[in-house]
């Protein structure tokens, strides 16, 4: 939440911000806390606890991801949904920012359990929910599977199939083309148009990725199959692994499924998290959770680029410190935007009941995220300052001046 409300207050110094402008932004503006009893495997009940958090809604209805973690906080969700509102303006989609959790551990709970501990929370939170209101998506630890029981059960309190009240459900039942992968090519996206700025050549380059689980082991798929990189190590809760000739997706995302990490996957040798962030890199992908590049280990970060597929991952010293280093950094709320971008072309082809291909998809992304990279490359030039303001700007400026024209300030 800090480090959010920080990088707000940055922006807001160097816009010049109304301060009626900055305090509305500084504050969500509804929160619901639920508490849950769900019946165990074993025939206990439990009681879980969840929020759900509406940031802002001045461009539009709430959007934001779901979070299954057991270390959820209202504090983490009240920053990443302050996060959903700037990133949704920054790409210039209609909508505003929201965000939710659980406070659970997935990987303790069984199919049916996760399932109850779905359908319970949307029984909660369902009146607060709904494709005008808020629509919530997966984030860390949820799945398509969670969202299309989540999608169920709000359909069956409204007595009517209701796809467009969540975003990045199966295909099969009103999903998006394209929206499996969205995140991590949105960032590749991203990351071609940065190396095309620096000059740097990305076939046969090296990236590391921190966090292999739907953005960094898509990230890796396309870091190899789009830009001929070769992904030289990658990592999880359960360990990091390094191979200097590079890691065949492939291979390694069957031995993840098989073995539930990439620990141990032969050829490769084990290595620290600090060596992971600290090698000698073209590109460095956080792709896991929040403030993992610090003022102690960004000194020691030789990569090129940092592109932040995970959501908060550097801290705003170590951000500052990276700038001053000359590290190009693709900040999250540009880098990690492909995931809401075909949300939002999910909710348009849930209303509409007309579905794209994927190509279609794909174009209507690489359009939106290359106009945003270089909107925010400009604007960094022009006010003198690091991407992460910059982007910050431009997302507060429309936020500020949708709640201007509606008279909220
Ligand atoms: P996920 O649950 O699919 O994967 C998370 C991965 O991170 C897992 O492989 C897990 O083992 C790993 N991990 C957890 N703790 C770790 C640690 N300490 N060190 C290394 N790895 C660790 O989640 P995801 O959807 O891929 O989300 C990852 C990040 O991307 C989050 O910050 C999320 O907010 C952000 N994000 C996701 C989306 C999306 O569409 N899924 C969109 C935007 C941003």
């Amino acid at each position: 939440m800090l480090t959010a409300l920080e990088q707000l207050e940055a922006a807001a110094a160097v816009m010049n911000l109304d301060p009626a402008a900055l305090e509305i932004l500084r504050n969500p503006l509804r929160e619901l806390h639920l508490s849950f009893p769900v019946r165990m495997d074993d025939g206990s009940t439990k009681v879980f606890r969840g929020f759900r958090v509406q940031h802002n809604d001045a461009r539009g209805p709430c959007k934001g991801g779901i979070r299954f973690h057991p270390l959820e906080t209202i504090d983490t969700v009240r920053a990443l949904a302050i996060w959903m509102t700037l990133k949704t303006a920054l790409l210039d989609l209609p909508l505003g920012g929201g965000k939710g959790g659980v406070i659970c551990d997935p990987k303790t709970m069984s199919p049916g359990e996760l399932e109850r501990v779905s359908r319970a929370y949307i029984r909660q939170a369902a009146s607060f929910l709904g494709p005008e209101k808020d629509v919530p998506a997966p984030d860390v630890y949820t799945s398509p599977q969670i969202m299309a029981w989540m999608a169920d059960e709000y359909s069956v309190l409204q007595g009517h199939y209701t796809p467009g009240v969540i975003t990045g459900k199966p295909p099969a039942i009103g999903g998006s083309a394209g929206r499996s992968d969205a995140t991590a090519r949105g960032g590749i996206y991203c990351v071609r148009q940065a190396a095309a700025l620096l000059g740097i050549e990305l076939s046969g380059a090296t990236a590391a990725i921190q966090g292999y689980g739907n953005a960094g082991s898509s990230a890796h798929k396309l870091a190899s199959g789009i830009l001929g990189m070769q992904v030289v190590a990658v990592s999880d809760s359960k360990g990091c692994i390094h191979h200097p000739e590079g890691l065949d997706h492939e291979a390694l995302a069957a031995w993840k499924k098989h073995t539930g990490s990439v620990r141990g996957f032969p050829g490769s040798t084990a290595i620290s998290n600090d060596e992971l962030l600290g090698l000698d890199l073209a590109v460095l992908f956080p792709a896991a959770l929040e403030s993992v590049l610090t003022a102690d280990n960004a000194p020691a970060v030789k990569s090129r680029i940092i592109a932040e597929l995970a959501n908060g991952p550097t801290t705003l010293e170590a951000d500052t410190i990276l700038h001053q280093r000359g590290v190009h950094i693709i900040p999250d709320l540009l880098c990690n935007a492909g995931g809401v971008t075909v949300s939002w072309l999910e909710m348009v082809q849930n209303a509409s009941g007309y579905y794209w291909k994927e190509e279609e998809v794909h174009a209507r992304l690489e359009e939106r995220m290359t106009g945003a990279f270089h909107a925010v490359h400009s604007a960094a030039l022009s006010y003198k300052t690091s991407s992460r303001t910059a982007a910050s700007i431009l997302a507060i400026g429309r936020v500020a001046e949708a709640m201007k024209l509606r008279g909220w300030y």
